[in-house]
């Protein structure tokens, strides 16, 4: 089992297969990277699943792959059915902003994938233009419904920005409702990657806006999840992401893997560990060292909240948020 000093057990692990985009979405690539990382610096899937089974076997019950945008990286499907045939009981999500979801979510089904994450802010063509960057809405939506018509269970991430989708908070929960998938509204995290002209709504401001249409009743925190979650009269469930606090911290239990190899004790700082040497000369003692030192000096909580006004330079799109 994997344990940090704060006596957290680390169980999750998040793999970003790259981190290229076909977005820019404001607040995470709003353009494209003065370098990106080379292609031959990826890892291969072979080599991230020789980490992951590590990570499995040290005691990781639930992983999500992410990006940048994960359908980007050809044969997805296969390095989902790698780590799906190791171990089907591992808790397998993926994040994806579901452009390219028509046409391949049948094969990511297939390959033993349940559940993802789409990220949606926005039902206006325009104002998706605005937020991505190009015209992403129609096969946004498209691929939601191929999700769901496959069986994904799905769960959409909304952040809410002001003066550009503030207003459509109560239509994309509406739109999320009608289709039995559950909505987490995400504070506008500032990082140095992101457009310096965004202000997000802050939680309070959103459950003002959400307490003016319906009642709801705070549940506080669910497991590890970083979302504080509210039920609805009729049973419904939507969640505040809020970073800005640090209650979530305290039960934080995952730690993420860059394409290039990197494994990162927390979203907010810049600190990281490589485990491609170790995987790339087969040293799987060596790889697993580099997981305990990392789980190891996991910091305690983030800064977003912090008093000495300092931007995060982790860029979202590296990490896989
Ligand atoms: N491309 C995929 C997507 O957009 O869903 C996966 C990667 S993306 C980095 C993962 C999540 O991070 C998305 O839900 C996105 O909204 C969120 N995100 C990116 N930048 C953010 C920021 N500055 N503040 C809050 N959330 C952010
Ligand atoms: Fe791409 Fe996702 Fe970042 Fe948007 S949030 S630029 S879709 S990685």
């Amino acid at each position: 089992m994997l344990i940090d000093s704060y006596d957290r057990v680390v169980d999750y692990l998040r793999v970003s297969v790259t981190e290229r985009c076909n977005f820019r979405c404001q607040y995470c690539m709003p353009e494209k990277p003065f370098s990106w990382v080379p292609k031959e610096n990826l890892l291969s899937f072979e080599e991230l699943f020789e980490f992951m089974k590590i990570a499995i076997d040290e005691g990781v019950k639930k992983i999500r792959i992410t990006g940048g945008e994960p359908l980007l990286r050809e044969d997805l499907d296969k390095f989902i059915k790698m780590i799906y045939d190791y171990k089907p009981s591992v808790d397998l999500a993926m994040t994806t902003n579901a452009f390219l979801l028509k046409g391949t979510a049948q094969k990511l089904v297939d390959a033993g994938l349940k559940r993802i994450n789409v990220s949606i802010d926005t039902l206006k063509p325009e104002v998706a233009q605005n937020i991505a960057g190009k015209d992403v809405l129609k096969n946004v939506l498209q691929g939601v419904d191929e999700a769901l018509k496959v069986g994904l269970k799905v769960k959409v991430n909304m952040v809410p920005m002001k003066g550009m989708n503030a207003d459509e908070i109560i239509d994309v929960l509406e739109y999320c409702k009608e289709r039995n998938m559950s909505i987490r509204f995400i504070e506008y995290m500032e990082n140095s990657h992101a457009k310096v002209d965004i202000t997000g709504l802050k939680s309070n401001e959103l459950l003002e806006i959400l307490s003016a249409k319906y009642e709801f009743k705070d549940e506080g925190f669910d497991g590890s999840s970083p979302s504080h979650y509210y039920t609805m009269s009729d049973g419904y469930k939507f969640g505040i992401i809020e970073p800005y606090e640090d209650d979530f911290c305290k039960k934080c239990n995952r730690i993420r893997l860059t394409a290039e190899g990197n494994l990162i004790p927390c979203l907010y700082f810049d600190e990281a560990m490589s485990i491609r040497e170790a995987i790339k000369r087969g040293d799987i003692k060596g790889a697993a060292l580099v997981l305990k030192e990392v789980v190891r000096t996991k910091p305690e909580k983030n800064r977003w909240g912090g008093e000495d006004g300092e931007l995060s330079s982790r860029a979202f799109y590296e990490t896989g948020g």
